[in-house]
C-alpha cells in the first residue's frame, strides 16, 4: 500500500490554509511554511524531503522508547479489533484499564495506589486541582482552595494548566489566570540565587513556599504543585536542600503536595519517577508524556491511599472524560511499560546513558557562551550568556538560543529553546555514540552563534 508522498510545497500550502498550530506565530508560519516531519525510527526522524535529524527532544519530551516500535503497533491493533472503546463511567471498566491501573500502582512511590486516567498532562493537572479542593471540602476545610506553584513552571494549556503554570504570556492570552493560584520563586539558582551557594539558595527558595503559605494563611492553601525537575521552563533541577524542606513545610501546614511528573515520569531522571530521585512523597503524582512514550494520548493521576479514603467517603466523584482510560491508549501504555521493563531502559538511563549524557553536557561548562550546564538523567540545559564571568546576559531580541536551535535543524539535530536556555531531552534509548554525536553537533551550532556574536 505505497502511495506517492505529497510534495512539501503542497503540504505547506494546505497546512497554512487549514491547520491552526499550537504555540506558533501564524504570521511566521505563513511566511516560512511549516517543517513537515514524515517518518521516525529509533532516535531519528525524517522531514518530508528526506532530511534526517537526531531528535534531541524526543518529540516533546515524550518519545522515550524511540520511534517506530512495531510491538506497540501490534498491541494497539489487536486492542482495536477486540474492543476499540468502552467508557469507565457509571461503574464500568475494561480489562485493559484495570491492568494499566494496577501496573502503574506497582511503579509509583509507596502509598500512591489509586489511578484516575485522562488523555493529557493538562487534564491530569485539572483533575488534581479539582481533587485537592474537593478533598478539603470533605475534610470540612472549604477555605483551603488556593494552589501554589512556581514561576516558569509549565503545567499545561487548559485554563487550569495555564493558571498553574508560571508563564506570563500564557496568563495574558485570553486573560487566563484564574483566581486561586499563587506563583512563587522557583529553585532556579542561576536566575535568582547566584550570589549565594546552591545549598543556601535551595533553603531560601523553599522558604518562599512557607512565606506564601503564611501570607495567605494555611487555612486558605489547598496544595503546592511542582515538577520534581522543572522541564519546559528551562530544565531546572533544584539544589539538594530544596525538596526535603518543601516536604517539611507542606506537612507542617497541612498543604497537599502534587508532583507533576509529566516529563520526569517513566525513566527520564534515571528512576521510574523523579519522586524517587529526589525522595519526594507526593499526595498526588501526575504522569503523561512518557506513560505511552507519545504513541497514544494518555495521562494518569495517582492519588494517595489517605486522600482516596477521604474522596471515597464523599459520594459520587463528578469528574472524568469520555476518553478516561481509553482502552487503545491503555494498550499502548501497557506495551510501552513492558518494553521499558524487558529492555531495562530505566536502569540503562541510570547507569549508562544518563551519566554519559551529563558528562558530555558538563564539557560545555567552560564554553565562552555558557553560563551554566545543568541536568539530571537524560534532561539537560545550557544557559547561554554574553559573558559567563560577569554573568552578563544577551538581550532577548538577539534570540541566541533560538538561533542555536535553527542551526541545529540545518545540522541534523533537534534541540529546544526557552528564553536564553537550550534544552535537551532525547529518547531514553539513545546510545552513547548518539549522545556524542548530539553534543558534537550542538557544539558546532553554539560555536557558530558565538562567532556571529564576535565571541569566538
Ligand atoms: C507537557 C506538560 C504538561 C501538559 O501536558 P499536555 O499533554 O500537553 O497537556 C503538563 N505538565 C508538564 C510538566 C509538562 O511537561
Amino acid at each position: 500500500m505505497t502511495k506517492t508522498p505529497a510534495s512539501t510545497a503542497a503540504l505547506q500550502l494546505a497546512d497554512k490554509k487549514h491547520h491552526a498550530h499550537p504555540f506558533t506565530d501564524p504570521k511566521a508560519l505563513a511566511e516560512n511554511g511549516s517543517r513537515i516531519i514524515s517518518r521516525g525510527k529509533g532516535v531519528e526522524i525524517w522531514d518530508n524531503d528526506g532530511n534526517k535529524y537526531l531528535d534531541g527532544m524526543a518529540g516533546l519530551w515524550c518519545v522515550n522508547i524511540g520511534y517506530g516500535r512495531n510491538e506497540i503497533a501490534e498491541r494497539v491493533k489487536s486492542q482495536i479489533e477486540e474492543l476499540c472503546y468502552y467508557n469507565s463511567f457509571f461503574m464500568s471498566a475494561t480489562p485493559t484499564q484495570i491492568e494499566l491501573a494496577e501496573t502503574i500502582s506497582s511503579l509509583t512511590p509507596e502509598g500512591l495506589n489509586h489511578i484516575f486516567f485522562g488523555t493529557s498532562g493538562s487534564d491530569a493537572n485539572d483533575t488534581a486541582s479539582r481533587l485537592v479542593r474537593h478533598y478539603w471540602d470533605l475534610k470540612g476545610k472549604p477555605t483551603k482552595k488556593t494552589i501554589i506553584s512556581l514561576i516558569h513552571a509549565y503545567h499545561g494549556s487548559t485554563i487550569t494548566g495555564a493558571s498553574l503554570g508560571g508563564w506570563p504570556a500564557m496568563h495574558k492570552m485570553g486573560s487566563t489566570l484564574q483566581a486561586g493560584y499563587t506563583h512563587i520563586m522557583p529553585p532556579y539558582w542561576f536566575e535568582f540565587g547566584r550570589n549565594q551557594s546552591k545549598e543556601d539558595f535551595g533553603l531560601k527558595a523553599a522558604q518562599a513556599l512557607e512565606d506564601a503559605i503564611l501570607l495567605a494563611g494555611a487555612d486558605n492553601i489547598a496544595a503546592f504543585i511542582a515538577e520534581p525537575v522543572m522541564g519546559a521552563g528551562g530544565v531546572i533541577p533544584a539544589p539538594d536542600t530544596y525538596w526535603p524542606m518543601v516536604q517539611e513545610i507542606c506537612k507542617k501546614h497541612d498543604v497537599l503536595l502534587i508532583a507533576d511528573e509529566v516529563i520526569t515520569g517513566f525513566g527520564r531522571t534515571g528512576e521510574w519517577f523523579g519522586s524517587f530521585t529526589y525522595n519526594i512523597k507526593p499526595d498526588i503524582l501526575n504522569m503523561a508524556k512518557g506513560l505511552s512514550s507519545g504513541y497514544a494520548p494518555i495521562s494518569a493521576t495517582a492519588v494517595s491511599d489517605d486522600m482516596y479514603a477521604v474522596l471515597s467517603a464523599g459520594g459520587e466523584i463528578s469528574h472524568g472524560f469520555t476518553y478516561s482510560g481509553h482502552p487503545v491508549c491503555c494498550a499502548a501504555a501497557l506495551e510501552n511499560i513492558r518494553i521499558m521493563k524487558d529492555e531495562k531502559i530505566v536502569e540503562y538511563v541510570r547507569d549508562v546513558a544518563g551519566p554519559h549524557f551529563q558528562n558530555k553536557l558538563q564539557e560545555f561548562a567552560d564554553h565562552p557562551l555558557v553560563g551554566e550546564a545543568r541536568g539530571v538523567g537524560l534532561l539537560g540545559a545550557l544557559e547561554l550568556v554574553r559573558d559567563p564571568k560577569q554573568g552578563e546576559k544577551f538581550a532577548p531580541e538577539k534570540r541566541v538560543a533560538i538561533r542555536c536551535v535553527e542551526k541545529g535543524f540545518e545540522n541534523g539535530i533537534i534541540m529546544r529553546a526557552i528564553r536564553e536556555v537550550l534544552e535537551f531531552s532525547p529518547p531514553l534509548i539513545i546510545t552513547t555514540q548518539e549522545i556524542d554525536l548530539l553534543f558534537d553537533r550542538a557544539r558546532y551550532c553554539i560555536d557558530e552563534v558565538a562567532k556571529e556574536e564576535g565571541i569566538l
